[in-house]
């Protein structure tokens, strides 16, 4: 026991207790994050380089990225023009000469010497008679006994900083290594370890640091990797674990006919999906333990209704119910829809959102704090202020893929626990699902209302853009409404609108002449956005031009065209929602992209959207394109940084993890165990930001 004791604080060293690093090394590790000892260990490679088999220069394969290795023969800088330099260094071995070749890296001239042994990695180009390789990576060797490390072997390449070279960083990490890698705890159990497999965890480390071959390397990726979700997953489950034993602290009534008479009143029949899932949340209610439950259902699947119905069984039950949404017009839509549902079976609905009048605003308030509001519809800012609910129930977060773990967290403060169902039509990748929402329970909305079309989309260029105008004109014709969705203008809402006015502007004058058209943009009051989406829903407007506010959740069913102008600009996400605007009612309905993309990345979303509409594609898609942190902000919502697992590609493992995480709780759900005591001791460490999410109650 004192001996662990004293191991974990040699790991929380500073690291200049380690050999070679002085306080102008730990000034530049502090600008890699490094400060301890753990941290040095746990520096993962961004890549590796097989140096134990070096391409002789004669062998360099043009257009392939090789390593070489030769002696400097000359460096020289030239200035072909203004503005450019170029650096090159002739390089031989044995074999033949090959030219290193940099731009505008002029520091690099005085880092090169004749007669130095370098190593070089960069992409090979045979031209004009020459080998070239192109602003190579390189590496000064010095010769002595210490090239074991760098040469000869594969090396590692770590995310690195200025002024801290390769060669000195990789010293760093052995001599690291070398003195206190043994102080680093073995916390997985023995029994799992064996039957999975893994290395033992300073092995691990040895190798992921230095492997003598890809597989070793491969063992050792997936030893760590599996350790970093498997403690993620430990927290969410322990997570779990400790809602459902919380007791809600209160009770629904049991009578009531208010969910049937609900249900009878709807204008169409429920799907078997929408039942099915209603029906869960309905027991969920009944227990006494909190109700935490993701709704997964694809744009158009129906899911307003199920929070309705939700909210009924809450008000039924005799408490209060709050719907939120990401923006003031879903709000706003959402209560419009709601209220004549609603109000004819005796339910109180309230709106509440920014741009209410002060002495409204407080009537509100005053409502919902005396208990006369049933149910009040509002942005996630309900969560924020300051509202005080009389008898809060059930809170149902629209549309909202990003509302994470950490959110969810902040409703539950003040001791107080009321059920939750988070909403979301973005296709969450299962990789996500697990991490983000691994402690929730899952419903799936997998059957779309009856009668429904699938969307036609189709990418045009600019220049087809008079077709395409005159295509909504003949939809006009037929008595459908088209939606004119401007171009994003990132970071600024005011240029937005203004785009989309002079954009009304413009159309209203050429190619939509005569047609009814309005404008919705962020910059208006509430009062104008809402009497303008009442036009377009009641059919007095033809066109609706809009900024990208229309994204989520607006439903006129009539609307049979969505026009994307500079569709390449919005992320696939985005798309997908704002495709989903059509496709409501039972005509054909057409997603037209305009574009003239001049990026790769713009270029591929525009056809995958032409290709799918399958939410789940596209989701994986943009996970490809844009990375797990970008697409989910995974970062802001408390999940740690990962150093080796990658939510992109390493599902089996987190599966794997999932799977042993919950057999370890099922047998020790409190980690009481002795043998479970260094995992006891991670997760603290690791999560302590996190701790009242494990010891919830
Ligand atoms: P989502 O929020 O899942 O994108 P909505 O709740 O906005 O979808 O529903 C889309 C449209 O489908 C709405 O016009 C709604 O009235 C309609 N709808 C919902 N459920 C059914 C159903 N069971 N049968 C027919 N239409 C339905
Ligand atoms: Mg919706």
């Amino acid at each position: 026991m004192a001996r662990q004791e004293s191991d974990k604080d040699l790991l929380r060293l500073p690291v200049q207790y380690v050999k070679g690093v002085g306080p102008a090394r730990a000034r530049q590790l502090a600008r890699l994050g490094i400060s301890t000892v753990a941290d040095l260990l746990f520096h993962i490679p961004r890549r590796y380089e097989d140096r134990s088999n070096l391409t002789l220069i004669w062998n360099l394969a043009h257009g392939k990225v090789e390593t070489t290795q030769g002696t400097v023969v000359s460096v020289g800088d030239l200035r072909p023009r203004h503005g450019l330099t170029i650096t090159k260094a002739a390089i031989v071995d044995q074999t033949g000469v090959a030219y290193a070749v940099w731009y505008n890296q002029p520091y690099i001239k005085r880092m090169l010497r004749k007669g130095m042994q370098l190593i070089l990695t960069g992409k090979v180009e045979r031209r004009f008679g020459e080998i070239q390789i192109q602003s190579p990576e390189f590496e000064v060797l010095e010769g002595d006994e210490e090239d074991l490390l760098h040469t000869g072997r594969i090396v590692p390449i770590y995310p690195s900083t200025e002024g801290l070279s390769q060669r000195t960083l990789r010293s760093i990490v052995h001599n690291a290594l070398t003195a206190f890698v043994d102080a680093v705890p073995e916390i997985l159990p023995g029994d799992l370890r064996e039957r999975l497999h893994f290395l033992e965890i300073r092995e691990a480390l040895r190798k992921m640091h230095f492997p003598s071959s890809e597989e070793e390397h491969l063992q050792a990726r997936r030893r760590l990797a599996f350790e970093e979700l498997f403690l993620l997953q430990l927290v969410l489950l322990l997570r779990k674990q400790a809602m459902g034993q919380v007791q809600k602290g209160f009770r629904y009534r049991q009578d009531g006919d208010l969910i049937k008479r609900f249900i009878e009143s709807l204008p169409y029949p429920l799907t078997g999906a929408q039942r099915r899932v209603i029906a869960e949340i309905a027991a969920d209610m009944q227990s006494p333990h909190p109700m935490n439950r993701l709704i997964q259902g694809d744009v158009g699947s129906g899911k307003t209704v199920i929070a309705a119905a939700a909210l009924v069984l809450c008000v039924q039950g005799g408490y209060q119910g709050a719907l939120m949404a990401p923006t003031e017009i879903l709000a706003g839509q959402h209560y419009l829809t709601l209220k004549p549902l609603l109000e004819p079976l005796g339910i109180r609905v309230a709106l509440l959102v920014g741009g209410l009048e002060k002495d409204q605003r407080e009537e509100v308030l005053e409502g919902i704090a005396c208990g006369e509001v049933d149910i009040v519809i509002g942005t996630h800012a309900l969560i924020q202020e300051d509202v005080t609910f009389a008898r809060l129930g059930l809170v149902v977060v629209d549309e909202q893929h990003k509302f994470g773990v950490m959110q969810r967290a902040r409703l539950r403060q003040k001791g107080f626990y009321p059920d939750v169902i988070v909403m979301t039509a973005t296709p969450i990748p299962r990789t996500l699902a697990l991490t983000l929402y691994g402690d929730l329970d899952l419903s799936l909305l997998d059957e779309s209302p009856p009668g429904r079309t699938p969307v036609v989309t189709y990418w045009r260029r600019s220049s087809s853009r008079s077709k395409v105008y005159a295509f909504c004109r003949e939809q006009v014709q037929q008595g459908r409404q088209v939606y004119v969705v401007c171009p994003l203008v990132e970071e600024s809402e005011k240029l937005e609108a203004k785009a989309a006015l002079e954009m009304a502007e413009r159309l209203s004058q050429t190619e939509l002449k005569g047609l009814h058209i309005g404008v919705l943009h962020g910059r208006m009051s509430l009062e104008e956005k809402e009497k303008v989406m009442r036009s377009f829903r009641n059919g007095e407007l033809d066109v609706l031009v809009s900024t990208s506010v229309i994204e989520v959740g607006i439903d006129v069913p009539n609307a049979t065209v969505m026009v994307i102008e500079d569709a390449d600009r919005f992320g696939l996400a985005q798309l997908h929602q704002l495709r989903g605007r059509v496709g409501r009612g039972p005509w054909k309905s057409y997603c037209i992209l305009i574009a003239d993309p001049t990026t790769e990345e713009g270029r591929k979303r525009l056809e995958v959207m032409e290709r799918t509409s399958d939410g789940f594609a596209i989701a994986q898609e943009d996970l490809v394109l844009r990375g797990p942190g970008e697409l989910f902000g995974t970062r802001q919502h408390g999940l740690p940084d990962l150093r080796v697992a990658n939510l992109l590609t390493d599902l089996p493992i987190l599966e794997e993890a999932r799977r042993e995480a919950q057999r370890l709780l099922q047998e020790d759900p409190t980690l009481e165990d002795p043998r479970h005591r260094g995992l006891r001791g991670a997760l603290e460490r690791r999560f302590r930001e996190q701790v009242e999410l494990v010891s919830v109650s």
